[in-house]
């Protein structure tokens, strides 16, 4: 008996590279793409090896817990590395970025996470581009919570290795990723004695014997099935427009932070400033004594299958996530997140919704507010 997921022909060359294509496009980049057979910390942690050397200084800007990842794998490489962290709360500034670069004329290399979806905020990627540009180092972008979410140009930013996953706004799988590749960057890593080669890291590999060969025999055997739902979820962005699934991001993030200000009982939006909240998700503060772990037990029982979740390590306490990407990025979801929440904080505060003995919590309120974001923008 065959099975939809089994007994499949193999994936030839010719769709590989079809698949790679449409990535291209989605990137609007003329640079080569990589489509990395596994998650995305395969790709980033193999462009951090390829671009690092001993005795290189690396500037690496932390403004959520995957800047960490990178900065230990920079060390890994035996790279001086300068970490340029900000408050999880806010955006690092391009001014920042370019005092960091001026006081160590010597970095050769900027690693940079686009939005964040850990901690939700985003980074003004055009603008920190031009100082990384005019410095003349090698640039890295984690984008993987920014692709489809927010507008992503790498080519025009200067971002030298941007790096994709399909598992937050694009709606699809997790177990593929990719990474655009500029000229500048392969230089970079192929003279770099310490880049990855005969490994599962290495994108000099990967160019060797997939790009310059022309695309006509695959190294090994690709991921199957991932590679079918990339190309899938690639189909149904083209289709419905990639302004389009931005657009459904960028306002269910301001829905859900008008909502959560309208809720009150002191559930407050984590980044201050709404221009630097990512579109991908919107976190939020607890009120002091109102755990975020519980807060989100209590409230997915009630609404099991919502996009919500506590922060992770350090942050379970204090802060709840409320993941309104790809499926997700309905005004249904927004609504029924906040109702579920509200409903949690409510109790949680020792009062029903509205008038109880708490904080006042204004689930219906909170609900409108939302709504009218989505009314407002069509
Ligand atoms: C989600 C995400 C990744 C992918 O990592 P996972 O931990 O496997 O989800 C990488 N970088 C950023 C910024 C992300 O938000």
């Amino acid at each position: 008996m065959t099975h939809p997921l089994l007994d499949l022909p193999p994936l030839t060359a010719e769709r590989f590279a079809a698949i790679e294509r449409r990535v291209g496009s989605l990137l609007a980049t003329a640079h080569d793409v990589v489509i990395a057979q596994g998650e995305a910390l395969l790709p980033l942690e193999g462009c951090v090896r390829g671009g690092a050397r001993p005795g290189s200084a690396a500037l690496n800007v932390v403004t959520g817990p995957y800047g960490q990842t990178f900065g230990n794998w920079l060390r890994d490489c035996g790279a001086d590395v300068v970490d340029l962290e900000v408050p999880f709360d806010t955006a690092v500034t391009a001014e920042q970025v370019e005092r960091a670069l001026a006081a160590r004329p010597e970095i050769d290399f900027v690693s940079l996470v686009h939005a964040e979806a850990a901690t939700g905020n985003t980074n003004p990627v055009a603008e920190i581009g031009e100082a990384v540009r005019a410095h003349g180092a090698l640039f890295m972008l984690d984008a993987v919570a920014s692709v489809a979410a927010e507008p992503l140009l790498p080519d025009v930013w200067g971002v030298d290795l941007c790096v994709i996953g399909a598992q937050k706004a694009m709606g699809g799988p997790a177990g593929v990723s990719a990474v655009s590749v500029s000229p500048r960057a392969w230089e970079r890593l192929a003279a770099n004695p310490r880049a990855p080669r005969r490994s599962y890291l290495s994108l000099l590999d990967w160019k060797e014997r997939w790009i310059d060969t022309g695309r006509r025999a695959l190294p090994h055997a690709p991921a199957q099935l991932e590679m079918l739902a990339l190309e899938a979820c690639l189909e149904r962005i083209e289709a419905a427009g990639l302004d389009t699934v931005i657009a459904r991001h960028t306002t269910a993030a301001a829905a859900t932070r008008a909502g959560a200000l309208a809720l009150g009982g002191g559930l407050a939006p984590y980044v201050h400033n709404a221009a630097e909240a990512a579109p991908v998700a919107t976190t939020l503060r607890t009120p002091a004594g109102v755990d975020a772990s519980e807060l989100v037990a209590k409230a997915l029982a009630a609404g099991p299958g919502l996009p919500l979740i506590a922060g992770g390590g350090a942050l379970a306490a204090g802060m709840v996530r409320v993941n309104h990407y790809g499926a997700d990025a309905t005004p249904e979801a927004v609504r029924d997140s906040l109702t579920a929440l509200g409903t949690a904080l409510a109790s949680a505060l020792g009062g029903s919704a509205l008038g109880g003995s708490g904080a006042p919590v204004d689930v219906a309120g909170a609900v409108r507010a939302a709504d009218s974001v989505w009314e407002a923008r069509g």
